[in-house]
């Protein structure tokens, strides 16, 4: 059993007097006292408590554990507590915890070959952040730089990060309180199932959505656009998964005009769907990639951008106008080393495509077949989302009621799930089990066999 691991014990560093009550309801207690949450009005929270895990599972100090099909925010690709990490974390905080980014270090060194090595040819260069909404900022600061020119253009269905620039470029409500819009502009991408270009195919959708981002382009001012920014599959906002010809697409309308194509991998990179980056799927390499969460699985907060070696050069004499106190801090380094190397000789990338191929989709896709509930279902790797509708010939989506009696459902059945508007994101860590999958698989259909829209 997980209690064998002992991590729902209370570690000696927490001195609080807990014999009145278990450490679980001190734990509730402590954070409906002192944490201030993110997103979210805070009278009505009540977290989770989780103590401890371990590959895919979570557990509370009760011992109450979950099956973690949410990798929490998607990004802990290798799984909770992998030894191989936690061992080079313990082995660099013993050596150094802290040091400048204007150092040369050793750890830092080896993340970023790591990271390069994976990347396509011409790709030698990484700057390193705390996260990712900073990793994109940072690639459009470049990118401005680079071209001398202002504006950056996104999709109005993508998440890129809350910070400054990076929640104006997430195109949907995200961005409205926000002091620093300026430069950036929206434009809609291809998404068949609820087309904004009433298309009836992927081939109509892609071209389409293709024709109507060049005539944003011209419409805007071709000299004016310094990005487009793109996740390679959009994510938060549904595991859109873009027709076979739209990143070649883009990336020809960037030639054309002589704008820098930086593709958002925060969430699709690093195994998520079964290859390191996103886009090595599609017929297409950009300008810049922006990676975080499933580098080190977010063991330690990091992120970063690599840099092509044509936008490498501007800054061979242009000082970059950046740079962050946490640039390339050691433990997020020496955690970045750990996990790819375990990744690459556990063949952990290879097991998420093999998962996403051979058992997620049959699994995803009979479990379609018998509840009329699932109106799509759509991915790759361990990377899908279920589309929940009320009625699957309108495609209405269900209410946040329905999503609401999902949650507490799938949680009460030990499953710890991502949910988004109206849809599962069935996202677990890319070390999955068939034996997990299987399992999760059954809850999903035991509760998406309830009369849920009664
Ligand atoms: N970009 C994408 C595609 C993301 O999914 C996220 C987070 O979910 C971010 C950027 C922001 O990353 P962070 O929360 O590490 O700043």
């Amino acid at each position: 059993t997980y209690r064998s691991y002992q991590h729902h014990r209370k570690p000696a560093i927490y001195v609080t007097d807990t014999s009145t009550q278990t450490l679980n309801a001190h734990t509730s207690e402590l954070d409906r006292a002192h944490v201030f949450h993110s997103w979210s009005a805070q009278a009505a929270l009540r977290p989770l408590v989780i103590a401890g895990g371990l590959g895919c599972r979570v557990w509370d100090h009760d011992g109450r554990s979950y099956l973690d099909f949410s990798s929490q925010l998607v990004n802990v690709n290798i799984g909770h507590q992998h030894p191989a990490v936690v061992q080079a974390i313990t082995e660099q905080a013993a050596l150094l915890t802290t040091i400048a980014p204007s150092t040369a270090n050793l750890a830092r060194g080896e993340a970023a070959k790591r990271i390069t090595d994976r990347a396509p040819a011409g790709f030698n260069k990484v700057f390193f952040t705390n996260g990712g909404a900073d990793a994109n900022e940072n690639a459009m600061r470049m990118a401005r730089v680079h071209t001398g020119r202002d504006k950056v253009l996104s999709l109005y269905k993508s998440y890129h990060g809350n910070t400054g620039a990076a929640v104006v470029a997430t195109g949907d409500w995200r961005r409205i309180p926000n002091e620093f819009a300026r430069g950036h502009v929206h434009f809609f991408g291809p998404f068949l199932y609820r087309s904004e270009f009433w298309a009836s195919s992927e081939a109509e959708e892609c071209a389409r959505a293709l024709h109507h981002l060049e005539r944003v382009i011209q419409g805007e001012g071709v000299a004016s656009v310094a990005a487009i920014l793109l996740e390679s599959i959009p994510g938060t906002a549904g595991i859109m998964m873009p027709p076979a010809g739209y990143l070649p697409g883009v990336r020809a309308l960037c030639d054309k005009y002589g704008i820098v194509l930086i593709l958002d991998e925060v969430m699709c990179g690093f195994g998520r769907t079964g290859h390191w980056f996103a886009f090595q799927a599609y017929d297409v390499v950009p300008d810049l990639i922006t990676f975080a969460k499933g580098v080190n699985s977010g063991y330690v907060p990091t992120g970063g951008v690599i840099i092509s070696d044509a936008i490498a050069a501007t800054f061979d004499e242009t000082v970059f106008p950046g740079g962050l106190t946490y640039s390339g801090h050691p433990l997020a380094m020496a955690s970045i080393v750990g996990a790819l190397d375990a990744m690459e000789a556990e063949g952990i990338v290879e097991n998420a495509a093999r998962i996403g191929r051979d058992v997620l989709e049959p699994g995803l896709k009979a479990l379609q077949a018998k509840h009329p509930i699932i109106g799509e279902v759509r991915g790759v790797g361990v990377f899908w989302a279920l589309e929940l509708v009320a009625d699957p010939a309108t495609r209405e989506p269900v209410s946040a009621a329905v999503m609401a009696r999902v949650k507490a459902e799938l949680l009460g059945r030990g499953l710890l799930p991502f949910l988004m508007e109206n849809r599962i994101h069935v996202v677990p860590p890319c070390v999955v089990t068939d034996a997990e999958v299987a399992e999760a698989l059954a809850i999903y259909d035991e509760v998406l066999s309830l009369d849920l829209l009664a």
